[in-house]
């Protein structure tokens, strides 16, 4: 089941010292393109990218191929690089995900670097893009049902139940934040101090599966950010955005991240 709404956005670009950060804080109010009234009279953009930093970039599907227009998230670190979703379609003749993000990866030994595909959850909007990335050389997708997130990230295997994958130079906390699905799973990069929340944390209206196990891990990630255990967050993201406007084909100010849980 997929949400009809998503998300409205906060506050964004919180200032935040931490040790373990990068001290970039580029602008995340994006001017993403709102879409067309008639998409056939307008030419065609199936995804937008906007760098966040060298090795972060964020990935928009259209409004125009999809109504859901979700965002991807690529982290590059030094031995891989690690995307978040595969959107909401799959001929990559309409939605050429896999060939972009093949461009945005640097070579390595003759060879693009190592990626590894993961997945907020497995609602349909972002893992259809799937298919375009198995069986590519060096791209490893791992599984959306929720026996293969449990085989690969062994959350359980962690005193504090969150994982850890190292990029090269950049550890990604993975943390199972189940609720509005129950193979949900929020990233928290530490270079960057950015929480990409999937359809974890929206401040829109929202399908929730298991109310109990939301606030449960809400609860969970807002105790990790009190304690220390992670550095301190510069802004959390979403994989949707509601815009409150008509599509007028035009670019707007609609922001990208919300403030920390
Ligand atoms: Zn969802």
């Amino acid at each position: 089941m997929r949400p009809s709404l998503f998300a409205a956005l906060l506050s964004a670009g919180l200032a935040v010292a931490g040790t373990a950060r990068s001290n970039i804080h580029p602008p995340l109010e994006v001017p993403w393109n709102e879409g067309a009234a008639d998409c056939k009279a307008v030419p065609p953009w199936p995804l937008e990218v906007h760098p966040v930093d060298a090795g972060t970039y964020i990935l928009r599907e259209s409004l125009c191929s999809t109504f859901e227009a979700p965002f991807m998230y690529l982290l590059i670190g030094s031995n891989r690089a690690m995307l978040i979703d595969t959107g909401d379609v799959a001929d990559p003749g309409q939605m050429p995900l896999a060939q972009k993000v093949m461009e945005l990866l640097p070579d390595s030994g003759g060879a693009k670097l190592p990626l590894l595909v993961v997945h907020s959850h497995r609602h349909l909007d972002h893992r259809a893009g799937d298919p375009q990335f198995i069986g590519r050389p060096g791209v490893e997708v791992v599984g959306y049902d929720i026996d293969s997130v449990r085989a690969y990230y062994r959350f359980a295997d962690h005193a504090d139940g969150i994982a850890q994958i190292d990029l090269g130079g950049r550890i990604v906390d993975a943390i199972p934040t189940p609720g509005h699905n129950e193979t949900e799973v929020s990233f928290y990069d530490r270079n960057t101090a950015l929480f990409f929340s999937g359809d974890f944390l929206l401040p829109g209206r929202l399908l929730i599966d298991d109310t109990a196990a939301d606030i449960a891990s809400a609860r969970k990630v807002a105790d990790s950010s009190r304690t220390g255990r992670s550095p301190p967050c510069w802004a959390a993201i979403s994989s949707s955005i509601r815009q409150a406007r008509p599509s007028t084909g035009a670019r707007n100010s609609i922001r990208t991240s919300m403030a920390c849980p």
